[in-house]
């Protein structure tokens, strides 16, 4: 007899090898993420070392605060293995704080700047909805994920204002008088402006775990 969550192992080992998802733990929400991984039968440990990121399958930047992370990783000798990490293509997906990381261009960075990591060919403004309401929860259209909307849940989030062509766009909502991107997925980045690890929506880490076991 098989358990729910050995098949789901089934699924996401790779000639027999099980995956480990690393989740970035230098601040913010790392243990909600941890949570939704192994939810989905996976194996997820925290990352705090450069010498953490080897063996792992993927890497997960979650919300926070992105300048408070960049510092951090920048004092700990992590910006460079994790511009690295993305340069080789390995699989990363950054939420809300993560996804500023991720990005090649920001606006409304603090005063100075902030290390980035980059890869992802976009502009975020870092505080898109900030200004308007500090957090909001919405459903969004997600065509890739089914038909059901998704709850999405915006925490002083950024929205991405300019994409690059290579770049899939997976979801947009409303922003002040515009429509701006949510979610976009580039090669093996995907980015979310929300927080999916906050609901109970599993679509997002079903979607990340299916890109990393390909
Ligand atoms: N706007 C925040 C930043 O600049 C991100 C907010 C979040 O991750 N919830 O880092």
């Amino acid at each position: 007899m098989c358990t729910f969550n050995e098949i789901r192992n089934t699924r996401y080992e790779i000639r027999n090898i099980m995956l480990t998802i690393g989740i970035l733990a230098l601040q913010g929400a790392f243990l909600e993420h941890a949570a939704k991984v192994r939810q989905l039968g996976v194996e997820a440990v925290e990352v705090r070392k450069p010498e953490q990121l080897e063996g792992l399958a993927a890497l997960i930047l979650p919300g926070g605060e992105s300048t408070a992370m960049g510092l951090v990783a920048e004092r700990w000798g992590l910006v460079e293995p994790l511009r690295e990490w993305v340069r080789s293509g390995k699989p990363v997906w950054g939420t809300c704080a993560g996804m500023i990381l991720l990005a090649d261009r920001a606006v409304g960075q603090k005063q100075g700047g902030q290390p980035l990591i980059g890869g992802l060919d976009v502009t975020v403004n870092r505080n898109y909805f900030g200004r308007q309401s500090k957090s909001f929860e919405t459903l969004l259209e997600v065509p890739l994920l089914g038909a059901e909307p998704c709850p999405a849940i915006f925490i002083r989030a950024p929205a991405i204002i300019e994409a690059g062509s290579q770049v899939e766009v997976l979801a947009r909502t409303a922003g002040h008088d515009e429509i701006v991107i949510v979610a976009v997925r580039q090669g093996n980045i995907l980015a979310t402006a929300f927080h999916p690890e906050l609901t109970a929506d599993l679509r997002w880490h079903q979607l990340f775990l299916d890109m990393v076991a390909g």
